[in-house]
């Protein structure tokens, strides 16, 4: 039992006590099962999840971007994601999103605005250039202002900007250093795109809060360093997994495309490797990836052998603990807010059963 007053949990009870005699019941039956809402801690909301998302979201105008970003919200809220975090919008869109809609209508959106990257770097086109100790700092201190939770860097080059080479790295380790210095300083998280081998290692080593993808890309395959992920789990690092694809869909881009097997591979020797892995989409980064895309993450991660519980508190608890929000979001426990997932059978016998929702609440309003 679980009793929601003002949108946030009053009390739980698992014992088998009768709710109080004020309370509205809604009774789930015996096999339903209740949740914390998940917690997804990659997406990019203004993206559309098309083959073209980079063009649509860097040429079209602000009010589509927009409309894009608030349809990509209510979709992944029915799936019964009630938290994100926007790792990447265009021109701070995911923050007037959340300023202008209820908060029952869409996730909770934990925002990075623009991505900070070099100039004709990585997702340049979302607006987040800068370059030089002074103009990163000046970056860091914009984002705090205009009231960003997370500062997100391009560590290095990425697969979806024409002219991007993910090999490539896009700042050194004091860049970096000092990007995580302010940002902390600000009371802001931080979170690292990095593919290529040495950018993996210096956003370790730089002390951000989340490392995305982790995917030690060489030019000739992948390759887990063990003293890196040594150090991620000496310090606590949280490694934002990038999984899940819909049904039926392959990558499109070359560079994904041709280590799509040993990048399978790979996420199951992390998951192997004791760090803390959380689950992030990258939903709507491109095709295969459509808002939406949550279940099929959880069911991978169970596929690549990690047990069901484990896959439960990594997309709850954890993640929420990764993306700033521990205590609040991802736990059944008073004083958190009433974020709650229904259903139909239990997900520790099969991961499947993600999909089988019976109800979503959203700060104890019933969406779904
Ligand atoms: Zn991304």
């Amino acid at each position: 039992m679980v009793l929601v007053e003002d949108g946030a949990i009053r009390l739980t009870d698992f014992t088998g006590a009768a709710p109080p005699e004020y309370a509205t019941v809604t009774d789930f039956g015996p096999d339903g099962w209740l949740l914390p809402g998940l917690i997804d801690a990659h997406v990019h909301l203004c993206w559309d999840g098309t083959k073209d998302a980079v063009a649509h979201v860097s040429s079209d105008d602000r009010e589509t971007v927009l409309e894009t970003a608030r349809a990509s919200a209510t979709t992944t809220l029915q799936d019964g994601v009630t938290t994100v975090r926007d790792l990447g919008d265009r021109g701070y869109l995911s923050l007037v999103l959340r300023e202008q809609t209820p908060s029952t209508e869409i996730p909770e959106i934990v925002a990075a605005g623009p991505p900070i990257t070099t100039p004709g770097g990585h997702c340049h086109l979302l607006g987040g250039e800068a370059e030089g100790a002074d103009a990163l700092v000046a970056a860091v201190r914009n984002r705090a202002a205009r009231g960003c939770d997370v500062v997100k860097v391009m560590a290095s080059g990425g697969n979806v900007t024409p002219g991007s080479n993910p090999l490539h790295q896009q700042y050194d380790r004091s860049d970096l250093r000092l990007i995580v210095e302010e940002a902390h300083r600000l009371g802001l998280r931080t979170a690292a795109h990095a593919h290529a081998v040495p950018a993996v290692a210096d956003a370790v080593d730089a002390g951000f809060d989340t490392v995305e993808h982790f995917s030690f890309f060489t030019p000739e395959g992948i390759d887990l360093r063990q003293e890196v992920v040594d150090e991620v789990v000496q310090r606590g690092t949280f490694v934002s997994l990038t999984v899940g694809m819909a049904p039926g869909t392959a990558p499109v881009h070359p560079g994904i495309a041709a280590r799509f097997a040993a990048m399978t591979e790979h996420v199951a020797k992390v998951i192997a490797s004791g760090a803390r892995v959380v689950p992030g989409t990258d939903a709507g980064a491109t095709h295969g990836k459509p808002h939406g895309v949550y279940p099929y993450a959880l069911i991978q991660l169970a596929e690549l052998g990690m047990p069901n519980r484990d896959v439960l508190r990594s997309a709850t608890s954890e993640a929420a603990e990764a993306v700033g929000r521990r205590g609040r979001k991802g736990v059944l426990r008073p004083g958190a807010d009433a974020d709650l997932l229904v259903l139909g059978s239990s997900p520790i016998d099969d991961m499947s059963a993600i999909a089988d929702i019976r109800a979503v609440y959203r700060a104890g309003h019933r969406v779904r």
